[in-house]
């Protein structure tokens, strides 16, 4: 078995966590990994390939907490840290890929000294008084979203009946960053059903406005993990700055650049042996897998 350093969780760093490296038979297990099943993938992943030690469920940790072990797991197991993303040049319009060397990405790293919560203080539903604490996602949260987000009606067809929906989904994504101070329901979603319905209830330009605003100053307050930005519930990366290299920018001073924001794949931090690699040596009798390089 190889293991892999210990992970301090970015939003409890006293909570320290071991993992082992993926075998080929967790490989195999997630190959069929698919981007509408990434969030409950990402917690059975996580789940499996810690050591019974030190085993904390990984549903509890923040969606940050979850993105960068994947990739803690990642930059720890590969020989290859390289992963190249195409995107279209805003700037030139000609298609760039941009190789990222992820371990360039612990530069981004944060983690939190204080408890990943804030005190929200007392906002109003129809003039009565709540108190409200305000928390970064989770993965039971995530899980929800990732249900809801493959529910969504397709953009194309019927576009009001698609904004709809995906205001519904960002004010799911508001409740499940917010808790009343007093809710002694230990089920999770029924305890977000109550609290959708009390938001519901709350006047759009006062009282849904200033929970809200909460709602973004504990995002910017508790931001931890790698960059990493949510959008209806998905999670995205913030890359490094890449310069465009069209020669209609050819000196350096001003050449423009591109901050990407890629989703963050399971596909590509979660190893995947794929059916390419195994089918050519089933062709090539006498071939030795080299190494352990998906
Ligand atoms: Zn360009």
């Amino acid at each position: 078995m190889y293991l892999i350093p210990f992970y301090p969780l970015p939003s409890d760093p006293n909570t320290m966590v071991q993992f082992r490296a993926p075998d080929v038979a967790m490989a195999t297990y997630f190959c069929k990994s698919e981007a509408y099943t990434e969030e409950r993938d990402t917690t059975e992943y996580l789940n499996l390939l810690q050591t019974a030690e030190t085993k904390n469920d990984s549903v509890n940790w923040t969606a940050q907490d979850r993105r960068t072990a994947l990739w803690w797991i990642f930059i720890n197991s590969r020989k290859d840290p390289m992963i190249s993303f195409g995107y279209q040049c805003s700037h030139c319009g000609e298609e760039h890929w941009s190789d990222v060397n992820m371990q360039n990405l612990a530069d981004d790293l944060t983690v939190l000294d204080v408890k990943p919560e804030m005190d929200a203080g007392t906002i109003t539903v129809q003039g009565e008084p709540y108190e409200w604490i305000c928390k970064p996602l989770d993965g039971h949260a995530m899980e929800c979203l990732e249900r809801m987000r493959q529910n969504l009606p397709p953009a194309g067809r019927d576009r009001k009946a698609y904004e709809r929906a995906v205001t519904a989904l960002r004010l799911w994504e508001l409740v499940y960053q917010v808790r009343l101070a007093d809710d002694t329901e230990k089920d999770f979603e029924t305890s977000a059903v109550a609290r959708h319905a009390l938001i519901e209830k709350m006047d759009v330009n006062t009282e849904f406005t200033q929970l809200a605003a909460k709602v973004g100053e504990m995002q910017e307050k508790l931001d931890h993990g790698l960059k990493i930005r949510m959008d209806k519930g998905e999670s995205c990366l913030l890359m490094p700055p890449h310069p465009c290299n069209s020669d209609k920018f050819k000196e350096a001073a001003i050449r423009p650049t591109t901050e990407l924001l890629v989703t963050f794949r399971n596909s590509q931090f979660i190893p995947n042996i794929g059916t390419g690699s195994l089918a050519n040596l089933s062709f090539q009798p006498g071939l030795v897998w080299r190494s352990a390089n998906f």
